[in-house]
Order: structure tokens, then C-alpha cells, then sequence
């Protein structure tokens, strides 16, 4: 069997390439075990686009927001699905300081944020003390139903095979890769935190931290927002709410934790008026880098093999662009963004 591409993973950066190299009008096969731990699927799936204790404007979001509203919006109407909500984040500030930070501001820079002058109607929900300020425009991707109404249409395309990608299955040649009985021009890792185990790829500047969330049941709060008091609250699905994060450097296992089972518990029981209940604990590895910029393009030793990865903590927003970029690299030449471009790293790359 000939196909131009093999993907290897199919989680939201996966599930963006070979969207985007089959709409070019590419063949391709994608190799997922399908890990309901991944990224992917344990991620709330906010594009939000301030960050920090300062709320500072995310990186390229101005770019990278408006073309992954583009891009779930037709993943939508392509599959039949509702996946993208325009929303805003209802920011309870936490401490004097904060709500210092957030108004600093929202007083230099109103675009994204302002503060909320009535803040009564909230009263009945949450508990807070610090005031609460609204960022807006906010996007909600509903991930998991994107991921797995994905899969079923690969499937029934026949192009996805289900099974743990082995290096001992992949043979390259000059300007091809064969994995298993099937050829193809070149062989991309989507593989999310994997990568940093490839040959290929094991001196890149990987950072993986860990990220745990709650499921709750929660009824009865309003479902058209996403709140923020430390913690997040998002709607999961019906009336469920993941709670979360946390951002851990150094551990031992991607594994929850009860620590922060304990700790948001009792964040949670603080700020919420109303009675909820623990559904489950998810947890995984984010695939962050060092430089806070992702690893995109082919290898600059071996060409036939190419990357789409460190997305951190912004999988939603930063996968589309670079996806559609990275086909645009393939099929059309056309060169990638220097800051994500794998090529930055030739010397360290060099076999
Ligand atoms: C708790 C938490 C909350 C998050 N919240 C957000 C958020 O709100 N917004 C946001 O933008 N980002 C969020 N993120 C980050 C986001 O999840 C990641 O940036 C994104 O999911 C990375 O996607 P990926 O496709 O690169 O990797 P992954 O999602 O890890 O996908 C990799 C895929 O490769 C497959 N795979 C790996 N190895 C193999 C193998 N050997 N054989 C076969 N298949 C294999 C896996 O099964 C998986 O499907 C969050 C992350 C966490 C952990």
C-alpha cells in the first residue's frame, strides 16, 4: 500500500495535520493506540488569550485565534458536530494583589479584559472577596467529542490503524519511509510527550509538565461561561465540570495524585455555594518545551521525517496554524514560522 503520509498520533495536533493534508487533497494513515490519558483528552480546551499573573496577551494570538475559530468552525460543518463556543472567563480575583494586576490592566490594555462593576448576580454561585473581571473573547473546544468523531470518520475512511507505533515497524530510504507493508513519502510524529523517546527527536528541548483536573457534578450553574478563582471551572459535559489545574515540573509518574485531590477539594468547597460531587481524577503530561515554542517541520538530517509538537499548554490555539502551516511547508514549500520551525535546531539534531 502507497499513501503520501503516515501520522503517527492523533491527538488534537494529529487530528489538525491529517484534516489539513486530506483536505489538500493528500493520502495519508494515521497510528493511534488511543490513550484516553493524553493531553487531548484530559485538556479543558480553552483558548484564552491573556496568560499569567499579568495577563499578559498570549503569544501570536491575534493570528492564532481567529484561525482556530476558522478551522473548528468547519471541522463542525465537515463532521456535523458542535465543538466551538465563543464564551467569556468570569475571573474571581484571589487576592488584593491580583485584583490590583487584572485592573493595572485592564487600565493600559482593555482589549480582552475589563472589570465587572455589578457583581451581585454572582453572590448566589461562588464565595469571593477581591472583585471578579471578565476576558473575553474566550473559546471552548469541546475536544473529545472533535477527537473521537475524528476517529470514526479516519476509520471509516479506512485510514486509521489502531495500535502502538514500533520504530522496529519503520524502515527509511532516501526519499521514503515504509512503515509496516505501507509506503509513503515521509512519516510525521504527532505523538504528543512520546516524541521525547524518538531517536530523532530526543535532544529537543522538551519540558513536560503535569496537569491534574476534577470531574464534578455540578447542576445548576450557568453552562455559557467558564469561571477561574486559582482553579478553573469548564463545563465538561452535561452536568459535569472539570476543575483544574495544576502545573508540576518534577514528578515521578503522570498518575493523579491525592494531593491535589485534597487541595482543590478544599479550594473548591471555599468558593462554590452550592453542593458537588467528585466524579473522577484525570490527569497527564502537557508537551511543553523549554523555549515555550512548538517543534514544527521535518528533520534537517533525515527529511523523510517530520514533527508537529510542543504545544504546552495551548494544543487548541496552536495546532491548527501549525498544522495548516506545516502542510503549507509540504505541499507548497512555503517555509515555516522561525520560531517554531524545527530547523532551529540543526546542531543539536545533527545524528
Ligand atoms: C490538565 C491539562 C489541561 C489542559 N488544558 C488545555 C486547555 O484548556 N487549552 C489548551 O489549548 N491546551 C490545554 N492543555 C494542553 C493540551 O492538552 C496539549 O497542548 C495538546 O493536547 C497536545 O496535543 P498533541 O496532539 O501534541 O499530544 P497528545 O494529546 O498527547 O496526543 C498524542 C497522541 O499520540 C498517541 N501516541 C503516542 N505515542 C504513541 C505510540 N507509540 N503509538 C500510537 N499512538 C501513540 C497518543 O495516543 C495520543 O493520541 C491541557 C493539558 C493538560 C494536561
Amino acid at each position: 500500500m502507497e499513501v503520501d503520509y503516515v501520522i503517527v498520533g492523533q491527538g488534537i495536533a494529529g487530528t489538525m495535520l491529517s484534516y489539513y493534508l486530506l483536505q489538500q487533497g493528500n493520502t495519508v494513515i494515521v497510528v493511534d493506540e488511543f490513550n484516553p490519558n493524553s493531553a487531548s483528552q484530559v485538556a479543558s480546551g480553552v483558548i484564552n488569550p491573556v496568560t499569567g499573573r499579568r495577563f499578559v496577551t498570549t503569544w501570536m494570538i491575534e493570528t492564532l485565534m481567529p484561525f482556530a475559530q476558522k478551522a473548528y468552525q468547519a471541522l463542525e460543518k465537515l463532521l456535523n458536530i458542535s465543538i466551538i463556543q465563543q464564551t467569556q472567563l468570569i475571573d474571581f480575583h484571589t487576592t488584593q494583589q491580583m485584583q490590583q494586576a487584572f485592573q493595572q490592566r485592564a487600565n493600559d490594555d482593555n482589549t480582552y479584559v475589563s472589570e465587572l462593576t455589578n457583581t451581585n448576580h454572582w453572590q448566589q454561585y461562588f464565595q469571593y472577596a477581591h472583585g471578579i473581571g471578565t476576558i473575553q473573547p474566550v473559546f471552548h473546544i469541546q475536544l473529545q467529542t472533535l477527537l473521537s468523531t475524528w476517529r470514526n470518520y479516519l476509520q471509516q475512511q479506512q485510514i486509521l490503524i489502531q495500535e502502538v507505533f514500533s520504530l522496529q515497524n519503520l524502515t527509511l530510504s532516501s526519499n521514503s519511509i515504509t512503515y509496516r507493508n505501507i509506503k509513503a513519502k515521509a512519516i510525521i510524529f504527532c505523538n504528543g510527550v512520546q516524541a521525547m523517546h524518538l531517536p530523532y527527536f530526543n535532544k529537543l528541548p522538551f519540558a513536560p509538565n503535569k496537569g491534574e483536573a476534577l470531574i464534578l457534578y455540578l447542576p445548576n450553574l450557568p453552562t455559557q461561561y467558564l469561571y477561574k478563582h486559582g482553579i478553573s471551572l469548564i463545563p465538561w459535559q452535561n452536568d459535569l465540570w472539570w476543575a483544574g489545574s495544576s502545573y508540576e515540573w518534577s514528578y515521578s509518574n503522570a498518575l493523579p495524585t491525592q494531593n491535589f485531590q485534597q487541595k482543590t477539594m478544599q479550594q473548591l468547597q471555599q468558593w462554590l455555594k452550592m453542593p458537588f460531587q467528585l466524579q473522577q481524577h484525570i490527569a497527564s503530561e502537557r508537551p511543553a518545551t523549554l523555549e515555550r515554542r512548538p517543534f514544527v517541520g521535518m528533520h534537517p538530517y533525515f527529511p523523510q521525517i517530520g514533527i508537529l509538537n510542543g504545544f504546552g499548554t495551548k494544543g487548541c490555539s496552536l495546532a491548527p496554524y501549525f498544522a495548516y502551516a506545516l502542510v503549507q511547508h509540504l505541499t507548497n514549500g512555503h517555509p515555516i514560522l522561525a520560531e517554531a520551525a524545527i530547523n532551529r535546531f540543526q546542531k543539536i539534531l545533527q545524528p
